[in-house]
């Protein structure tokens, strides 16, 4: 049975980071649809046109073209081991359309994982927080430096800072994103028993390790 899992959490409280490791670790597909529609704008996709402006001010980008974009990378061929999810579902239109996505190919979300973290750790984070042109992969200037600063240890690409990192923003997503929009989607997960809380302001070792743990648990059970 694949696994499909659901990484949750505010803006920057690490799902990126553990996703990526977990991913290459375990052979699973990790799907971010900021990652993706990052990679639109710099493009100039259709599709990024018309996220940009909205990413910019903070804003969830419209359930329409976010489940359309998902359907669409679901479909691909590195799926069949599973799905790591990290930024997807952010809204309850998106989850129940995920659900019934993966009732088609008879599979299940075997859990959500919430990453739980304050606000002001969070603001640390990310206004330190630098990803690389090519392929988003995430550094920080104090927590994870990359060896040569400003350059991608992985492919050499320049490292910048994200539009919406900016503090003023930060905060807006926060709002916005994980206190307004993310409550009822919690609230459907928790309903059917599928939620699981770790400590995410732990550094990244134990918060890996605790993420792991809880999924070698479902692996073993699957
Ligand atoms: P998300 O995907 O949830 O938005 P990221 O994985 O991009 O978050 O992490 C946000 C920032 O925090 C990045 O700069 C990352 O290097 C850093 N980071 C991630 N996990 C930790 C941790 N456990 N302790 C300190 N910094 C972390
Ligand atoms: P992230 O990289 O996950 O922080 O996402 C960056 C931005 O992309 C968000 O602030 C939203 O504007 C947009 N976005 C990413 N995923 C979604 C989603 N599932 N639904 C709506 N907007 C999204």
């Amino acid at each position: 049975m694949p696994l499909d899992l659901i990484l949750m959490g505010p803006p920057g409280a690490g799902k990126g980071t553990q996703a990526a490791r977990i991913a290459s670790e375990r052979g699973l597909a990790h799907i971010a649809t900021g990652d993706m529609l990052r990679a639109g704008v710099r493009d100039g996709t259709p599709l990024g046109l018309e996220a940009k402006a909205v990413m910019a001010r903070g804003d969830l980008v419209s359930d329409d073209l976010i489940i359309a974009m998902f359907r669409e990378r679901l479909g691909a061929d590195d799926t069949g081991a599973g799905v790591l999810l990290d930024g997807f579902p952010r809204t309850s239109a998106q989850a129940e359309a995920l659900d019934g996505m993966l009732d088609g190919l008879g599979r299940h979300i075997a859990s959500v994982v919430v990453f739980d973290i304050d606000l002001d750790e969070l603001v640390r984070r990310l206004s330190g927080r630098r990803v690389c042109r090519a392929a988003e992969h995430v550094y920080h200037i104090d927590f994870h430096p990359p060896k040569v600063e400003g350059v991608c240890d992985e492919d050499g690409s320049e490292l910048y800072q994200r539009e919406d990192d900016h503090e003023d923003v930060v905060r807006a997503r926060y709002q916005k994103q994980w206190v307004d929009a993310a409550t009822p989607v919690l609230d459907y997960y928790a309903g059917r028993g599928l939620v699981e809380r770790i400590d995410a302001a732990k550094p990244r070792d134990e918060v890996a390790r605790a993420v792991d743990l809880l999924i070698d648990r479902l692996d073993g059970g699957s």
